[in-house]
């Protein structure tokens, strides 16, 4: 894999898409190829638009492209930019984060923090025709925070009917098995979380999701480490739920949470959608910590660990679930991992389950810090002989002749 050359691909492309619209490239290829020193960061594409420009997404971490247990916290995070082609101010706060990032590992503490213990994917134009024809759908005038397939809108769920943007998201999301995402938008300055849409889909009102609470302190974190985003006079804190903002369907937001795993928050960071270029460096200013705090709570917050089995210690792909919250977060098949984001609260239940095994719950009180915390699950052989014949035998009645003749 030529590092370099990937990066300078992407650089061009960049390069000549800016080129067309209103902003300078603030990227020059020859530095920051330079700077990622190949191996801090590395770029592949995800797909192609419609116009078949390549989604290109850079990876920053001390270990880019390799699937790593150690340290435990090793969890991935998205940034998605640009999703519609009229709010460009995302594509460009990207760039500048790829860039501190690469200059300041092992200089400063955040970034050596981020790099090494986080997969930091960045996706800085999830929609490049509709940058460059200037408007927020895509080429074939789609919105695409609205092409997801939706929770309450079923006639949505049709996946090749999605546009190729949307596609390439939903392959990503189930192929890197991110922990958190943010997508950057711009028109508002505010930290929009689940749910985006409600059942009743007539009414604006508050529409949580299971995970209401942690959501709500992700978006504080992104808020308050802005300059003036929880000083809002139009919301409270900064943040609002999407419901209670506007119900919209077919948003990333929800689908990220439902089918990937993934806590995705949808920022406004930009009440200008379209700024001067002279006015991003101010922009990224205002942003910097809460894009960095952000990704950082990844290993800041929340309970982490490993699932093993006692029988012969391997990591099992269990799940884990939380007393009182109906969300399950799954371990990963490689190494057991697991990352679980959750608020800060006196005492939760945290539970370990995997077919075949006994379950196992611990409570934990979980303050401002993270928390690791390993399972080991003893096998129930009987059960799972059991469990393996009925499964058989209500699959196929074919396989169970085979295993009876074995
Ligand atoms: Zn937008």
């Amino acid at each position: 894999m030529n590092l370099l050359l990937s990066l300078l691909l992407l650089v061009s492309t960049f390069s000549s898409s800016l080129a067309k619209g209103a902003f300078q490239s603030l990227l020059p290829s020859e530095d920051f190829g330079d700077r990622s020193n190949g191996f801090l960061a590395w770029a592949i594409s995800i797909g192609k638009s419609v116009n078949g420009v390549p989604l290109w997404v850079i990876e920053i971490s001390d270990k880019p492209g390799e699937e790593e247990t150690e340290p435990a916290f090793k969890a991935s995070f998205g940034y998605i930019g640009n999703v519609h082609g009229d709010e460009p101010v995302g594509r460009e706060l990207l760039i500048f984060l790829a860039n501190w990032l690469c200059d300041n590992y092992l200089k400063d503490p955040l970034a050596t923090l981020i790099v090494e213990n986080v997969h930091l994917h960045l996706l800085p134009s999830m929609n490049p025709d509709g940058y460059t024809l200037g408007k927020r759908g895509n080429a074939n005038n789609i919105d695409l925070n609205r092409d997801f397939p939706d929770q309450f809108f079923l006639a949505n769920d049709d996946e090749e009917s999605r546009q190729p943007e949307t596609r390439a998201i939903m392959n990503w999301l189930r192929d890197i098995r991110f922990t958190a995402s943010a997508t950057l938008h711009g028109g508002a300055l505010v930290a929009n979380y689940p749910w985006d849409g409600t059942r009743d889909k007539r009414w604006t009102f508050y529409y949580g999701c299971p995970d209401d609470e942690a959501f709500r302190f992700m978006s504080s974190i992104y808020s308050h480490s802005h300059y003036n985003m929880s000083s809002s006079k139009e919301f409270i804190d900064g943040i609002t739920n999407g419901a209670a903002w506007y119900p919209l369907y077919g948003g990333m937001q929800d689908w990220n949470y439902i089918h990937a795993g993934c806590f995705e928050l949808t920022l406004e960071i930009s009440d200008n959608k379209w700024p001067t270029a002279s006015e991003l460096p101010i922009l990224w200013k205002y942003n910097k910590m809460s894009m960095l705090n952000l990704v950082a709570s990844l290993v800041k917050t929340g309970v982490h660990g490993r699932i093993y089995s006692s029988g012969d210690g391997r990591p099992l792909p269990g799940f884990i679930t939380v007393s009182g919250i109906n969300y399950t977060v799954r371990a990963g098949k490689t190494f057991g991992d697991y990352h679980r984001l959750l608020g800060p609260r006196d005492r939760y239940e945290v539970v370990a389950t995997m077919p075949g095994y006994k379950s196992k719950n611990t409570s934990i009180w979980l303050d401002e810090g993270a928390m690791t915390l390993d399972f080991v699950l003893d096998p129930e052989v009987s059960v799972k002989l059991k469990g393996e014949y009925f499964f058989l035998i209500l699959l196929d009645k074919a396989n169970v002749l085979i295993l009876l003749t074995k």
